[in-house]
């Protein structure tokens, strides 16, 4: 066992703050990972807050982690010391049902071994996430880290790019295709980047008018201020593909209504309360509401190549982990440009 300085929540209303805890020795099978960048995706501040209900405590949350490997064991053969990588939303899962099978661990039968949040293979000892200065990981769990890319901009994609990436790619999306994105957040500015870079026409629906030059920076052809009535009018109809990303409480059936004829709604945002749905708007124009969770280990390392390959990195706002509790109160109020990332050298003795 290794202690290891971490920041964790203690329950459901304490800010987080300093707690060390103890990580696995590394195993045949493990990598030992120096954690140096983590980004605060949204689905921290639900779960730290136990919003969708169910969280565990003491948490350590983060699943957007990069770092370098210290350690590997015995067996390990894709990883050696030294090397750049990265850490995502699960740490395991069953390796044999048909998901697992598949590479799309995310849907494993007996449910993915979260990050944080959940348990280890004993079904007993926590996990902990990445606002912590190492982690120990199977190799299977581990991504390669190009080290062309700006670092803490990669860490991000670990999670809201793959959670972009994977419906983007599900549902075709492409040249010729009409594309919008709600939500100009974490997750928002990853799929306005990817989607620009698979050659989609991309509008972004905010609720804040001074988000459009950054979003025509990132890629979108066009900006749509959501609250507009009369403007969200002019947009009925109009779109292939929706990628929802609102984290609060909203009214889908206004974002529907901009589907055309056998268009898709795909919700990546995870409001805590659930809005209604009425039928006769997907009925209508044969539209579908779907879902779509983060992505497999195989479809998280070819979006990181992708990525690489199209110099594609998060815009990031780099804090030290002493101002995560401030940072948790922006996000809430859609105030970041556009992720936060820890840098874990603030965390060492
Ligand atoms: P974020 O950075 O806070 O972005 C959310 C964006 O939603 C905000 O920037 C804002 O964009 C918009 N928004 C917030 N409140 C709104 C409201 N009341 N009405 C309309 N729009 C509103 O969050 P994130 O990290 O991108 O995460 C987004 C959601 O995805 C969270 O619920 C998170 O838990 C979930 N998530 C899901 C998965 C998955 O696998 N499905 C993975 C990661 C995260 P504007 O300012 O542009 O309006
Ligand atoms: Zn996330
Ligand atoms: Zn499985």
């Amino acid at each position: 066992m290794t202690i290891t300085n971490a920041y964790a929540a203690i329950s459901a209303i304490s800010p987080l703050s300093l707690y060390p805890i103890e990580r696995r020795d590394t195993g045949i099978h493990d990598v030992q990972i120096e954690i140096l960048y983590c980004g605060i995706c949204h689905s921290d501040v639900h779960q730290a807050r136990n919003e969708w209900g169910g969280s565990k405590y003491p948490m350590v949350p983060g699943h957007e982690i990069v770092g370098k490997v210290t350690s590997v064991g015995a067996q390990v053969t894709k990883f050696k010391t030294g090397d750049l990588v990265g850490v995502g939303c699960f740490i395991d899962s069953c390796r044999t049902c048909h998901s697992c099978l598949a590479g799309e661990e995310q849907y494993c039968d007996q449910g993915m071994n979260s990050t944080y949040n959940s348990f280890e293979k004993d079904r007993v000892t926590l996990t902990q996430g990445g606002y912590s200065t190492g982690i120990v990981v199977d190799e299977n769990y581990v991504l390669r880290i190009s080290d062309k890319l700006h670092l803490p901009g990669v860490a991000p994609l670990l999670c809201a790019g793959i959670t972009t990436y994977s419906p983007l790619r599900f549902w075709k999306v492409g040249p010729g295709k009409r594309v919008a994105v709600i939500g100009l957040g974490g997750l928002g500015h990853m799929g306005v980047k990817i989607a620009s870079a698979m050659g989609a026409e991309v509008t972004v629906h905010s609720t804040h008018p001074a988000k459009e030059a950054d979003a025509r920076r990132m890629g979108a052809h066009h900006f749509v201020l959501s609250t507009d009535d009369a403007i969200m009018k002019t947009q009925r109809q109009h779109f292939d593909f929706i990628l929802n990303t609102v984290s609060a409480k909203h009214d889908y059936k206004r974002f529907l209504h901009l589907l055309a004829l056998n268009g898709t709604m795909v919700l990546v945002g995870v409001p805590p309360e659930a809005p209604p749905v009425a039928a006769n708007i997907l009925i209508g124009r044969r539209r579908t509401l779907a879902g779509s969770l983060i992505g497999g280990i195989r479809e998280t390392q070819e979006m990181l190549e992708f990525c690489a390959e199209h110099n594609i990195v998060s815009d990031v706002e780099i804090i030290p982990i002493q101002q995560v509790n401030e940072a948790y109160e922006r996000l809430i109020k859609a105030d970041v440009k556009y992720r936060f990332v820890i840098d874990l050298a603030s965390l060492k003795n």
